[in-house]
């Protein structure tokens, strides 16, 4: 470095340490989301004056961190979503991982956490990955999540951005996260509180987005939904942003006897999902005639639209019988119908009230396809 100036070290997966554990733990039969850990973690720290340290592979356990450092108070935390599964050959898979390292460096830098090598970042988690494979389930719907996590670690209290950190990634092995087997789900839609906001934190993947939503999620649990519509006052009108951790898509006919899949656009106030964009991607392939998705005529166009969508239009919509389905998409359901939406005082009852419909269940089983590496498409998986 010139001047004696100290060398800030990239982060480098040449130079990972891999302390295997000892003992491996019993692989559970059936697990919650969440519940077991896998064997190991691995774990990074940066430091202004160093920069990344060297990365560790090591028994997944728990941390010591001084109690006013910078995650605890300020939080500047943020993490990712992403899953393993296994491929026809029994090999693991992940599925367009590049995405989730990309929304993870928009997610730090919002914060002004360091950042990062994406690349070096992949190959770390893949070799985490290759050492815990027995953990990945086979069981169809069944995988491997990921949770990548980078926290602020800075111990200076003053209101500032966190110049250290702590980069860390432990998976958990996970089925299905919603009963849909009853069909739809049903959703409480709410606009009293707001999960994001014009010029907000919502387009990212930050931890701070997520503990607001726990009372408006109790409160809608104890009425009996299973999850929350997120609402967004706008002129007037109500707009549908996301539901739970789930992009929102909702199936219109149209008069030519062609379908309209609309979701709302990528504004700052929802989170950009890795499946909303593989499903958009996906229908606009099939009504270009580059791939039929199973169950779906090839001459049957899909129109998609990212656009804004009013709870008014959503009721018309259904009063008027051209909803053929509304769902949730995302990396823990992958698809999930939606049956009703409680919306004042009364309930929007939607045909998926009776599961997915034609579009749904095309997305799910091709989504799924590609994933387990049963469908090759554009590299994805
Ligand atoms: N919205 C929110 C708020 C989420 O937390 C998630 C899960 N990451 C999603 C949508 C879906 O995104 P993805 O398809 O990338 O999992």
């Amino acid at each position: 470095p010139p001047n004696g100036a100290a060398h800030i070290a990239e982060l480098d997966a040449s130079k990972l340490i891999v302390n295997l554990a000892e003992t491996l733990k019993p692989i559970p039969e059936d697990a919650h989301f969440g519940e077991h850990k896998t064997d190991h973690m691995l774990v990074v720290s940066y430091e202004p004056t160093t920069g990344w340290s060297a990365p560790e592979i090591k028994p997944y356990g728990p941390f010591t961190l001084d109690p006013s450092s910078s995650c605890f108070q300020y939080c500047p935390n943020v993490f990712e979503g992403m899953k393993a599964y296994v491929g026809p050959n029994g090999e693991p898979r992940l599925f367009r991982s590049n995405k989730n390292m990309e929304r993870l460096t928009r997610s730090a830098e919002r914060v002004a956490l360091p950042p990062f090598d994406e690349k070096e970042l992949l190959v770390l988690i893949k070799r985490l990955v290759m050492i815990d494979k027995r953990w990945i389930p086979t069981k169809e719907g069944h995988s491997l999540y990921i949770r990548p996590t980078i926290i602020g670690t800075r111990t200076a209290l003053g209101v500032a951005a966190s110049d250290s950190a702590l980069l860390y990634v432990f998976m958990t092995p996970t089925g299905p996260y919603f009963d849909s087997s009853a069909g739809g789900i049903p959703l409480q839609a709410v606009s009293k509180t707001v999960r994001s906001w014009p010029g907000g934190t919502g387009g990212h993947k930050l931890g701070l987005n997520y503990a607001p939503g726990f009372l408006p999620q109790r409160v809608a649990a104890k009425d009996g939904y299973v999850q929350i519509l997120w609402l967004l006052p706008h002129e007037g009108e109500e707009r549908i942003t996301e539901a739970g951790a789930m992009n929102f898509f909702v199936v219109v006919k149209r008069d030519d006897g062609d379908l309209d899949v609309v979701t709302p656009p990528l504004d700052g106030t929802i989170l950009p999902g890795i499946t909303r964009l593989s499903c958009i991607e996906l229908l606009q392939a099939h009504t270009e005639g580059r791939t039929v998705l199973p169950g779906i005529p090839a001459t049957q166009r899909l129109y998609t639209h990212e656009r804004p969508i009013t709870m008014r239009e959503l009721a018309a919509w259904t009063e008027e019988g051209k909803v053929v389905e509304a769902f949730g998409v995302g990396t823990a359901v992958a698809v999930l119908p939606i049956g009703r939406i409680g919306h004042e005082e009364r309930d929007l009852v939607l045909p998926s009230q009776e599961g997915l419909g034609v579009v749904g269940k095309a997305l799910l089983r091709r989504v799924l396809d590609i994933q387990t590496g049963r469908f090759e498409w554009e590299g994805w998986s």
